[in-house]
């Protein structure tokens, strides 16, 4: 279980998770197709004490964003939005045998198989998202 779960009391839609700064800029065309992996933040995450050091490496404007741990402000966490992630890893981990390169240092973001993923959450991404999915302030809380 997430140590910060996403949730809806930042004053927004129902079910659905404000995507506050820090945040990833970048490309905004949809991506056009599934991925065959996404990008999965595990409890690791120590959200960097608010300055992720991930974040920028994610080409997708508005895919990582970060959501504060109401409980223990000003802690919090990143998060994915699984519905405009392209799967590249390039905020993963990189380097051989753990040695940081680049990406989160701390092993804190997984790439998962998209379809181990769905059937995980018990959600099927759409194949190309919806417009609305992308440049909206809000995710759908089975996106996260
Ligand atoms: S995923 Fe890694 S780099 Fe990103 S905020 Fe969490 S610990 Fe920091
Ligand atoms: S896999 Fe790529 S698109 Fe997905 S969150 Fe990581 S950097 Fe962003």
């Amino acid at each position: 279980m997430d140590s910060v779960t996403p949730g809806h009391s930042h004053d927004g839609p129902e079910n659905q998770v404000r995507k506050l700064e820090p945040m990833s800029h970048g490309r905004t065309d949809l991506r056009k197709r599934k991925p065959r992996t996404v990008a999965v933040i595990n409890d690791y995450c120590t959200g960097c004490a608010g300055a992720p050091v991930c974040i920028v490496y994610c080409p997708v404007d508005m895919c990582m964003f970060w959501v504060p741990d109401d409980t223990h402000p000003p802690f919090g966490k990143v998060q994915v939005d699984k519905s405009t992630c392209i799967g590249c890893a390039k905020c993963a981990t990189k380097g051989p045998d753990g040695i940081f390169l680049d990406g989160c240092p701390w092993d804190a973001i997984e790439m998962v198989a998209t379809g181990e993923w769905e059937a995980k959450r018990g959600v099927a991404l759409r194949e190309i998202p919806d417009p609305s999915d992308n440049g909206s302030e809000f995710v759908p809380e089975i996106y996260v």
